[in-house]
């Protein structure tokens, strides 16, 4: 934006945002959500998905106009960010539309975007990300799953690990090793592929807590054809540093965690403790404010880093975001006490009538958020870039 253009004005487009959400976001899903569960149909995602991309592309906020996105300033962005999550609106698969779909607009080809963009706006594909392997996390350029050149295709063996939604989804981007001659960063190409391809398993992991969005993907000589190659052959590196700055951004969710924070207050508000309330025990009250104020704090950091950027912004925020996201999840076990192991799938119906609502989804979420600080590259990662962006070491 020019120093002499208006600026937009924000609280208006806030209402707009605010009243579309209530208004079109169906009541059961927005209940569901408030009350801590995480748990959707692909239907219901798709269903969602399709009211937002209709209402000029809020589907995906972070793209811009002319791929169909609402072309937003960031100051909408982060307005629309938090009225989406204190409106208990559900959290979509965001692999195409916060990963695969701006790394395509930067490096994929005028066919690619024409190709996958318009099904990602509109929830027509749910895309997974598989760059992990056994023996390949936090040293993501030890990869081995090997895509050999065969004349216009590449045949894949090998497998991923961890991979977020891949039985949800209908394909998946990831990295793949097509030489192993030069260092290991160099032979490593970005290539997006059909999970229906013939040759491909997809095998669950259960997690402990009940969660299942995580698999496993086995690919024996899967073949896939070159022109889905996203940036130059063996040039996947360099694509991937660059989606997965996209990917640290989004994980502080702070909006998310003032959604909860503003259920724990709500909770212990009507928690009995002796004549008053959890909310006035001065202990509690003590840690409440202690996280409120650290969340605040982010939000700040946030909303800086909107202004300028030093290069380690995405990494600060997913460390701070994290590490606040589980302070505000333990505030919500104290609350619920002994109900908070209740499992999540006994429903509303079956609580017992002094446990509070969303009680039940309390351990659940608990367990869950122990696993943020890992994914999307750890957050001891997280502070080598930081000391090497900032620090200089
Ligand atoms: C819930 C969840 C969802 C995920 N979703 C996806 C997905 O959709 N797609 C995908 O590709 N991957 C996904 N991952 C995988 C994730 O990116 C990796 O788990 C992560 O990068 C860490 O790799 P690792 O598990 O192999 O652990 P390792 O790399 O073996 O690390 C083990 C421990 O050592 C520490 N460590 C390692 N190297 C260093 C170092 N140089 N300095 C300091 N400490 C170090 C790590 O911080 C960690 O604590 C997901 C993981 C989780 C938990």
């Amino acid at each position: 934006m020019r120093a002499d253009e208006p600026l937009p004005d924000l609280e208006a487009f806030r209402s707009e945002v605010r009243s579309f959400l209530r208004e079109n976001l169906p009541h059961d899903i927005r209940e569901r959500v408030k009350r801590g569960c995480n748990d959707f149909t692909t239907a219901e995602l798709r269903d969602w998905m399709a009211v937002l991309a209709h209402r000029g592309g809020w589907s995906c906020p972070n793209w811009p106009a002319e791929h169909g996105g609402p072309g937003w300033s960031h100051a909408q962005k982060y307005i629309f960010e938090r009225e989406y999550a204190l409106n208990h609106c559900p959290k979509l698969p965001n692999g195409g539309s916060a990963m695969l779909g701006p790394t395509l607009m930067h490096y994929g080809t005028r066919e690619q975007k024409n190709r996958f963009l318009p099904d990602i706006l509109t929830g027509k594909t749910f895309w997974a990300q598989g760059y992990s392997e056994p023996n390949a996390g936090s040293d993501l350029a030890s990869l081995k799953c090997r895509a050999d050149r065969d004349g216009n295709h590449y045949v894949i063996n090998g497998s991923k690990i961890w991979t977020t939604g891949a039985h949800t989804s209908q394909w998946l981007f990831g990295l793949f090793r097509t030489d192993s001659s030069g260092r290991k960063q160099q032979g490593i190409t970005f290539l997006m592929i059909k999970l229906s391809s013939p040759g491909i398993t997809v095998r669950p992991l259960p997690m402990f807590e009940g969660s299942d969005e995580l698999a496993e993907v086995f690919f024996d000589d899967v073949r896939v054809p070159v022109d889905q190659c996203v940036g130059e052959e063996h040039d996947g590196w360099n694509v991937s540093k660059y989606l997965l700055s996209l990917e640290r951004f989004g994980a502080a969710h702070i909006g998310t965690t003032t959604a909860r924070l503003d259920r724990v207050k709500e909770l212990a508000a009507t928690t009995p403790v002796g004549e008053a309330s959890l909310l006035d025990d001065p202990v509690f009250a003590n840690k409440l404010a202690q996280a409120e104020i650290e969340l605040r704090a982010l939000d700040v950091t946030e909303q800086r880093f909107l202004l300028g950027s030093s290069g380690a912004e995405a990494a600060m925020l997913k460390i701070r975001g994290t590490e606040v996201q589980q302070m505000v999840m333990e505030l919500l076990v104290e609350v619920a006490g002994v109900h908070a192991q209740l499992a999540p799938d006994t429903g509303q119906e079956d609580r017992p009538r002094h446990a509070p609502a969303g009680a039940e989804y309390a351990a659940h979420g608990y367990f869950h958020f122990r696993k943020t600080p890992i994914w999307g590259g750890s957050n001891e990662i997280m502070r080598n870039i930081i000391a090497k962006a900032v620090l200089g070491l």
